[in-house]
């Protein structure tokens, strides 16, 4: 791809107050559930002041690594399916959404008879984060220099504001299902079931670790609820690994370090099983080498 940003982790000076910000934030969302409107906005004023100490400005080589290698094992099926939902919770700046969606294309474009519906959700609880992935987005795609015909024709990027844990009762039945519908010139069934769970694959990367920890259990019944039972696919890349910190480098990223029992502890209980990793990868960006752990699990109630 052509395109390059800038880097958004700024001058020192910055990255101090970005220090001094994401510690304030770990504090504040450490508090009790009632504070989560707070959590919020905090989100919304971290990015409008440009205080995004976890955002690359730019995809990760690690998961367009990961894609390619998925679409030949874990991923392998979606080639076989017409419609196919990808959701990206906390997308911040989208990149990894045009990622997703530039290799679910040549997926498509692998067989001549695909005549699909692919949609790539990124949600964030930022509007003006969505408004950054929107103009990011925008010039991805203006600057793709790959031979895709018309990626916007094939994959079908969507931005959703809103919040992941309220997700189920307001976001999925009144946007993602319309949109799912609306590809087979249908309406919507009023009695439709409210756990009817429509992603095949889930990317979580700097989202768990940007929530309270005393959210994670709530973060996986979130994810058992949205992804396609049976067969769905979730892969977490683990940052930023506690274990591995450097207790003399400021912590540059979403508040809360992980340990891989974090994940294990809330998912497997539920039925999820880890099907590759948690394993290092050669293509981590060179601040995250040794702090960040691939893990693709898959859900299988039965
Ligand atoms: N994945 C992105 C951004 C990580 S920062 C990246 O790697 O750059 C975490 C993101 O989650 C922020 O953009 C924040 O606004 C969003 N977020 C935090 N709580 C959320 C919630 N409850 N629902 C949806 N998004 C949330």
């Amino acid at each position: 791809m052509a395109t390059r940003y800038t880097r958004s982790l700024g001058s020192t000076d910055k990255q101090g107050v970005a220090k001094e910000k994401v510690d304030t934030m770990r504090i504040i969302l450490s508090k009790d559930g009632n504070h989560h409107d707070q959590q919020i906005n905090e989100w919304e004023t971290l990015w409008q002041d440009n205080i995004t100490p976890w955002d690359l400005g730019e995809t990760t080589p690690l998961l367009s690594d990961e894609l390619h290698k998925g679409l030949h094992n874990h991923l392998s099926y979606i080639r076989k399916y017409r419609d196919y939902r990808v959701l990206v919770p906390g997308c911040g700046t989208g990149y990894d959404l045009f990622t997703i969606a530039k290799h679910i294309s040549s997926c498509a474009n692998y067989s001549p008879k695909f005549d699909s519906s692919f949609v790539v959700v990124g949600l964030d609880v930022s509007p003006t984060s969505l408004q950054k992935a929107d103009k990011a987005i925008r010039e991805m795609m203006d600057n793709d220099d790959n031979d895709i015909n018309d990626l916007s024709s094939q994959v079908d990027i969507q931005l959703k504001h809103g919040d992941f844990f309220k997700i189920q009762n307001e976001w999925v039945l009144y946007s993602t299902i319309d949109c799912f519908l609306q590809n087979r010139n249908e309406t919507r069934d009023e009695n439709l079931n409210q756990d009817w769970s429509p992603f095949d694959f889930i990317f979580d990367y700097t989202f768990f670790c940007a929530l309270s920890p005393k959210l994670r259990e709530k973060w996986a019944m979130t994810m058992t609820k949205l992804i396609k039972p049976q067969g769905g696919k979730l892969l977490t890349i683990m940052f930023p690994i506690l274990e591995n910190l450097d207790p003399n480098k400021p912590l540059r990223g979403p508040p809360f370090p992980v340990k891989v029992q974090d994940y294990k502890s809330v998912l497997e209980p539920l039925g999820w099983k880890v099907i590759d990793g948690p394993r290092v990868s050669e293509k981590s960006v060179e601040i995250r080498k040794h702090q960040e752990l691939i893990c693709w699990w898959e859900y299988d109630p039965s």
